[in-house]
């Protein structure tokens, strides 16, 4: 692990900030979005402080992207919802607001208008 300390993420990571855990493994981490755009909203996070896309090594990335599917596999076969978005924002113009990058994993239904 390569984390920051004052990284709300990476607090999250080290057990200084409680979080709902849906999946660990030795490189990534998921945990219910504490303010979910929909229910069931995930968001998948590597265990290497890294605020954006640009500067996430790949093979981080990589590690994150297949955590991702198996969360949008478990979300599919489980809740069954009519789609499910995948996000990952980079810079402020892009809303991100926390500079630890993470993906997130959002659970759709028919009609549910979710602005993103
Ligand atoms: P962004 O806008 O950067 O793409 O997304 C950041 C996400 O992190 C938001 O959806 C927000 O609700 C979530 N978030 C921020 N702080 C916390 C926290 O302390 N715990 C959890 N579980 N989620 C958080
Ligand atoms: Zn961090």
């Amino acid at each position: 692990m390569s984390l920051a300390d004052d990284c709300i993420f990476c607090k999250i990571l080290r057990n200084e900030i409680p979080s709902l855990k849906v999946y660990e493994d030795e490189q990534t981490y998921a945990f219910m979005d504490i303010n979910p755009a929909n229910p069931g909203h995930v968001l998948v996070i590597p265990k290497y402080h890294a605020p954006n896309i640009f500067e996430i090594p790949p093979e981080w990335l990589s590690a994150c992207m297949v955590t991702v599917q198996k969360i949008a596999l478990a979300v599919e076969k489980t809740v069954s919802p009519d789609g499910i978005n995948i996000l990952q924002a980079n810079g402020e113009g892009a809303a991100q607001s926390v500079f630890h990058l993470h993906i997130h994993v959002m659970p759709r239904a028919n009609g549910d208008d979710l602005k993103m």
